[in-house]
């Protein structure tokens, strides 16, 4: 059994928990820093990107993610944690992770488009995921080595590079544990 952590500062955190243990896994909400040491990967739910960072630097997450990151530790940021992933924000000046190269628009669907559902055609995937977007992020650039795994229309909303994953949508509310399947397959079998 492998461990995976979900950041339990803001958000959308008890989903991820119940689906982490729906799948046979063991889940631990990480509210400190020094919890990262024992897990095996991490996942930044949806919520509040803005709020989410100011708290992540507020009690230090940002280097021991970092860290976390360079030990090779898989993370998987879903909506608003794919906003903190993203190397560069379009318009906007926030606290972000910076580990994944791609440019993200928070808000990206704009206001007709607040919140809906698509069936999302995802590599790897036979069937189709349904897509839950909540004031969804999008990728409007993602670099050479960002595999993007699915599109809304023209627009990125998932991707991979290397031991990080994105979604701009909510897969833990879909009621499909796909998602959740490959990025522990990430966890426990390091390709990088
Ligand atoms: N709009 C939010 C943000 O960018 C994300 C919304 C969500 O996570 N569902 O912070």
């Amino acid at each position: 059994m492998i461990t995976i952590g979900v950041l339990g500062l803001q958000g959308a955190v008890d989903e991820h928990m119940i689906q982490i243990r729906s799948v046979g896994e063991h889940a631990v909400l990480v509210k400190k820093p020094e919890q990262l040491g024992d897990i095996d990967g991490l996942i930044i739910p949806g919520g509040e990107s803005t709020t989410m960072g100011k708290l992540m630097d507020h009690y230090g997450f940002m280097d021991s993610i970092t860290a976390f990151y360079e030990q090779k530790k898989p993370i998987f940021g879903t909506c608003a944690g794919m906003v903190l992933v993203a190397k560069e924000l379009v318009s906007l000046e926030a606290p972000h992770l910076g580990l994944m190269d791609i440019s993200v628009k928070r808000n990206g669907f704009g206001r007709q488009r607040e919140s809906f559902e698509a069936p999302l055609l995802v590599k790897g995937m036979e069937d189709p995921f349904k897509g839950i977007f909540i004031r969804a992020p999008l990728a409007v650039r993602v670099g050479k080595n960002v595999e993007v795994l699915a599109r809304y229309d023209e627009n990125i909303v998932a991707a991979r590079q290397e031991h990080v994953l994105v979604s701009a949508f909510h897969p833990e509310l879909a009621g499909d544990n796909r998602f959740m399947q490959h990025f522990i397959d990430m966890v426990k079998n390091p390709v990088y």
